[in-house]
C-alpha cells in the first residue's frame, strides 16, 4: 500500500475524481508540454455524462490558465476506464505536440497510460487487515503504531486535520444558495443553531455531527477546498467526526491525529482491494469507505480493541452495500450532502454497535471479506447507477423543483 499522504489529499471540490485527478493529470501535462499555444481535453465516460455538475471543465481550464484550452464532453463513447480523459498539446502552427490518455481512478489519483504511476511507491509491506492485525499481535503494537513503523506522517496529518477544521468552519460561516441549476440552499448554520438551542444531549450530538457534515459537504459543493477522506463526495464524514471530537469532547489533537492513522489504513485497504470511486464501485466506495474509516477512528477514540474496531470499520461498509451513485443533475449535492451527515451518525452508531456486540458474539464477516464482497458488488451495479445520473435518484428528481 501507498503512503496515507496518497489518500488524504487538500484540494478543490467537488469531486476528487472529476475536479482533482483532472488538475492533477493538466498541471503534469502543462509540464510535459510547456511551449503549447493551446490544448484540447476529451473527457468520456462519467467525466463525460456528470463533468459540467462536477465542474471538471472548469478546474481544466483554470488549471492551463492563460493558456486556452478547448474542452469536449465525449457522451457515448466508452473507453477502458469510466473516468477517461485524452489530453492534446499543439504549437502555434497547429501542430499536435503530443496526448495523453489519463484515467481518474478515485480520490485524486490518476494513471497515465504508459508511464509509471506518480503515488510513489509502496510503504506498507501488508495488503489485507488479516496480514496487518496478525502483524500488529506478533510485535504487541496497535494500529496507529504499525502506520508509525512504516511512515512518520505526523506533521502532514496535522495539516490535513487543520484544513478538515477550518473547511468545517467555512461552511458553518457561509449562507446562501449553492453554486448551478439545483438552486439549493445551505442550511449547515441552521442545523447547528438548531443543536445550540437543543437540550436533548442525544439529539444534541446528532444535530452537531450534522452540522459538521453539512458544512463541509456544503463547501465542497460550492468548490471549496476539501481533504479527500477518501473523496471529495464523501468529504464531510471524517471531518465532521474531527470537529466534533475536537472542539465538542475537547480531546487531544495527538489522539486525534492517531484516529486519523487509523481510519486512513482503513481507507487505503479499500483502495487497494476494491475501489474508492463511485464512477466504478457506486456510491458505496466512497460514503461506504468513508464511513469505514469514520468507524473506525470513533472506535479507537472510544478506547475499543483492535479487533472491536475492525469490527467497527466491517460494519461502515456492510450497511452500506449496493448503495448507488446517481446525483441529481450530475451535482456533488443531492443525495451527496445529506448522505454525508447520514454516514456520520451511521459511523459513530457502528462503533457504539461493535464494542457492545462483540461482548456477546463473534462477528463471522471479517473486514476483507466485507471489501472484496463491496468490490464484487459494484461490478454488478449497472452503468446509470456509478456517476452518470443516468438513472435511479438523478432521473426521478427534477432539476426545477428543488
Ligand atoms: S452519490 Fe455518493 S459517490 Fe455519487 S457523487 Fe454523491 S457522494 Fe459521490
Amino acid at each position: 500500500m501507498k503512503s496515507l499522504k496518497e489518500l488524504y489529499r487538500i484540494g478543490p471540490g467537488p469531486s476528487s475524481s472529476h475536479t482533482l485527478g483532472p488538475q492533477r493529470a493538466a498541471k503534469l501535462f502543462q509540464d510535459a508540454f510547456p511551449q503549447a499555444q493551446r490544448y484540447e481535453v476529451e473527457l468520456f465516460g462519467s467525466l463525460a455524462l456528470t463533468g459540467k455538475g462536477h465542474m471538471s471543465d472548469r478546474i481544466i481550464e483554470k488549471t492551463f490558465a492563460p493558456i486556452p484550452c478547448q474542452i469536449h464532453f465525449k457522451i457515448g463513447e466508452e473507453l477502458k476506464h469510466p473516468n477517461t480523459m485524452i489530453l492534446y498539446a499543439y504549437d502555434g502552427a497547429d501542430t499536435e505536440l503530443g496526448q495523453w490518455t489519463v484515467y481518474s481512478v478515485g480520490g485524486g489519483a490518476i494513471v497515465i497510460e504508459g508511464q509509471e504511476s506518480d503515488e510513489g511507491r509502496e510503504i506498507y509491506p501488508h495488503h489485507s487487515m488479516m496480514e496487518i492485525s496478525a502483524y500488529c499481535k506478533q510485535e504487541n503494537i496497535s494500529l496507529w503504531e504499525y502506520v508509525d513503523r512504516f511512515e512518520n506522517v505526523n506533521e502532514y496529518l496535522n495539516e490535513i486535520l487543520l484544513q478538515m477544521c477550518s473547511t468545517v468552519d467555512n461552511g458553518l460561516n457561509t449562507k446562501g444558495i449553492l453554486p448551478g441549476k439545483l438552486k439549493l440552499e445551505r442550511i449547515a448554520r441552521k442545523l447547528l443553531d438548531k443543536a445550540n438551542v437543543c437540550e436533548h444531549p442525544a439529539e444534541k450530538e446528532k444535530l452537531l455531527l450534522s452540522a459538521y457534515a453539512y458544512s463541509a459537504s456544503e463547501e465542497n459543493a460550492a468548490g471549496g477546498i476539501t481533504v479527500t477522506a477518501p473523496t471529495l463526495g464523501s468529504s464531510g464524514v471524517l471531518p465532521a467526526l474531527i470537529y466534533y471530537y475536537y472542539y465538542d469532547r475537547k480531546l487531544q489533537r495527538e489522539e486525534l491525529i492517531k484516529g486519523l492513522k487509523i481510519a486512513g489504513l482503513v481507507g487505503n485497504l479499500i483502495k487497494q482491494n476494491a475501489t474508492i470511486s463511485g464512477a466504478q464501485g457506486g456510491c458505496q466506495a466512497e460514503i461506504g469507505a468513508a464511513c469505514a474509516m469514520g468507524a473506525a477512528m470513533v472506535a479507537y477514540l472510544r478506547g475499543l480493541n483492535q479487533h472491536q474496531i475492525e469490527y467497527a470499520a466491517e460494519m461502515g461498509i456492510e450497511h452500506h452495500l449496493g448503495l448507488t451513485c446517481d446525483p441529481v443533475g450530475g451535482y456533488v449535492m443531492i443525495p451527496c450532502i445529506e448522505r454525508n451527515a447520514v454516514a456520520a451518525l451511521r459511523a459513530m452508531d457502528a462503533a457504539i454497535l461493535a464494542e457492545f456486540i462483540s461482548k456477546v458474539k463473534q462477528n463471522r464477516v471479517s473486514f476483507d471479506m466485507i471489501v472484496n464482497t463491496m468490490n464484487y458488488t459494484g461490478k454488478k451495479l449497472p452503468m446509470e447507477l456509478r456517476e452518470t445520473s443516468l438513472g435511479g435518484l438523478a432521473t426521478v428528481v427534477p432539476l426545477e423543483s428543488c
